[in-house]
């Protein structure tokens, strides 16, 4: 969440900082700012609302600055207003931050700091970061003073560092030094691009790719320094390392909107080809079986495992809840589905042969990191399911298995779900394949696998009849989704989404449930969305949608091709190809994305900025 950008080069720094936040918009956009260092002082602009608002008050670039630093805020502590968005300016007016994450212990800090005199003039906890520094960059006596080649500003921000509890990703500039940049990461991500004589700090590489394709990662507890006469990094205690240069790998295409209203519309349409990449040589259809490269080494283990955890947050975990049902059927292996905020307070019980996979898109989610930990340190081998290159969790895994569906930049997850489900899918038939599953059934699944992004082809050719369902149903306030079997996660995802974009109140329920209590909310007209396809359990969900129609709810039914029969359940039908069950929620959650789409549009809401999300939940 937020994101960070920093320059430091040849170039005027302002255009650069404000196309790189319009990049990183997606991580937050409650408010936004810059700051430059201009003729030994550091000039802030900031505002509440979106980076467009803070364009405004900008006066044009000056090329002499070729220095600053900018943020766009998704606000944990304190209101999103002026005086809290970043950059932070310490009590001096020499130390300007821009952060990304949560410091846990500034009261504490800020308590002190008030102590020693030091001005705080927003509620944040990024305030005392900047205080901090500046507090030990104006006082360095009776302190182990910097040493030979150590310059006061990067002492007094190594030093603050190792005061801080939480987690940070950083870039700090002081007046005092017009040519040097400081970033620090722990726990949120932090990236170097290193262009021809330039450096771009970022939170993610759609804001460095632009200017350089040659990064470096930081670890968490380590900084960069960066001047015109290079760069080197340490640990924050201090200690010098070599970072190994990284390709990012993405073109600026991916990220570009291509003619798409938004990015999320982009990404449904996206599927079919996100999911053949996710899935390119990766279904050996000659021999039957599905390999895995990332987690080749592991397979012995995998197989040997006695039980599965699957820890996710959000929409990762719906998918995870798909995975646990396809690790159950197809590979008869006991899995369970974690939300990773929950585990990882709690005492799991992980005995020998736990394998834990963790599913994040951006492989940044703070819970999901938290909880590897956990695992890990209870003896588990764990396995990771993302989709950005050299991630935190790609990195902290013992192995993994890359979405490959290129950047996801909406904040409602489409493309990488489906691919997180393939996934899985993946890991199930190989697993089944490798325990108890007949050469035969394996090799009907990888087939019937690879037909998949063409059958979702099916779907989104719908998509305008979809529309007019939206038309008709999107001004009612309370829906239902409702599934069962395979088909129950993806009636949680259905109103996750038009949660997330259409601020429309929606409960998924596996349909069995909805008798148990939900069907007391059925009024005439309610939107209930049921995913009735063929499969074993078509006739109990038959059921089900009767209920729903005998209490005067309006019903929107996702079908099999070529089901007549249930016509007569639905007041709005949306057919998906047919396909086995244990495959059906990469087809079925397709329309449940295009109706929460057009229901936000319709209801005028900015799809891809909805209100109070961000992109990659870099905080607990
Ligand atoms: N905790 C900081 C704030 O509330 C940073 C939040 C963020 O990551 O955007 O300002």
């Amino acid at each position: 969440m937020c994101g960070i950008v920093a320059y430091l080069g040849k170039k005027a720094a302002q255009p650069i900082l404000i196309e790189g936040l319009k990049r990183l918009e997606y991580r937050g956009y409650d408010s936004a700012g810059v700051g430059l260092i201009q003729g030994g002082d550091i000039k802030i602009i900031k505002s509440s609302g979106r980076i467009s608002v803070l364009e405004e008050m900008l006066d044009e670039p000056n090329s002499g600055d070729v220095l600053g630093i900018g943020h766009t805020r998704w606000a944990t502590h304190g209101e999103p207003n002026t005086a809290n968005a970043h950059p932070h300016l310490d009590y001096t007016g020499k130390i300007a931050v821009v952060h990304n994450g949560i410091i846990e212990n500034y009261n504490t800090l800020k308590t002190w700091l008030i102590s020693k005199d030091c001005k705080f003039k927003s509620d944040t906890d990024t305030e005392v970061i900047a205080n901090l520094i500046g507090y030990l960059y104006s006082n360095t006596e009776g302190k182990d003073s910097p040493s030979d080649g150590q310059n006061r500003f990067e002492w007094a921000v190594q030093h603050a560092l190792n005061e801080l509890v939480g987690t940070y990703g950083l870039a700090v500039v002081c007046a005092d030094f017009p040519d040097m940049l400081i970033g620090a990461k722990k726990g949120s991500p932090l990236i170097l691009g290193l262009g021809d004589n330039e450096f771009v700090i970022a939170s993610d590489a759609s804001a460095i790719v632009e200017h350089t394709t040659q990064a470096i990662y930081l670890a968490d507890n380590e900084m960069v320094t960066a001047s015109s006469k290079g760069f080197h990094t340490k640990t924050i205690d201090n200690i010098e390392i070599h970072k190994e240069l990284k390709q990012i790998e993405f073109s600026l295409d991916a990220i570009e909107l291509n003619g798409f209203s938004h990015y999320m519309l982009k990404e449904i349409c996206e599927q079919p080809k996100a999911l053949k990449m996710c899935l390119g040589g990766r279904l050996d259809l000659r021999d039957g079986r599905i390999v895995l490269g990332g987690i080749g080494k592991y397979w012995r283990e995998i197989t040997r495992a006695k039980r599965v955890v699957i820890n996710a947050c959000g929409t990762a975990w719906h998918a995870g809840l798909i995975g646990e049902f396809l690790l159950e059927q197809l590979a008869r292996i006991n899995t369970e589905t974690e939300y990773a905020s929950e585990f990882r307070y709690r005492n799991p019980v992980i005995e020998d042969g736990t394998i834990v996979i963790a599913v994040s898109q951006s492989g940044e989610t703070a819970d999901t990191l938290a909880a590897i930990e956990q695992a890990r340190e209870r003896g588990a081998t764990v396995l990771g399911i993302v989709n950005v290159v050299g991630s935190s969790i790609a990195r902290s895994t013992d192995a993994g298995v890359y979405l490959r569906v290129g950047p996801e930049i909406g904040v409602a997850s489409t493309k990488a779900f489906t691919a997180q489900v393939a996934v899985l899918a993946m890991l199930a038939i190989e697993l089944g394949r490798r325990r108890h599953l007949s050469n035969e059934s394996a090799r009907f699944y990888i087939e019937e696998l690879s037909k998949i992004p063409e059958k979702i082809e099916k779907v989104l050719a719908q998509s305008e009849d979809i529309k007019k369902i939206a038309e008709a149903t999107c001004q009612r306030e309370n829906w239902l989704f409702l599934g069962r079997g395979f088909n129950y996660p993806v009636a949680l995802e259905g109103a996750l989404k038009l949660k997330e974009i259409s601020y429309i109140h929606a409960e998924g329920l596996p349909a069995a449930e909805m008798k148990h209590g939900p069907i007391a909310l059925i009024t005439d007209g309610m939107p209930a969305v049921f995913i009735a396809t063929r499969c074993s359990q078509y006739e109990k969900i038959i059921g089900n949608i009767e209920e729903v129609r005998a209490r005067g709810g309006k019903t929107i039914v996702v079908a099999s091709e070529g089901d007549e029969d249930i016509k007569k359940y639905a007041d709005h039908l949306i057919t998906v190809p047919q396909v086995p069950e244990e495959l059906q929620p990469m087809l079925t959650v397709i329309p449940l994305q295009i109706l929460a789409y057009h229901a936000a549009v319709l209801r005028g809401h900015d799809v891809d900025k909805p209100r109070n999300l961000a992109k990659s939940v870099t905080v607990e």
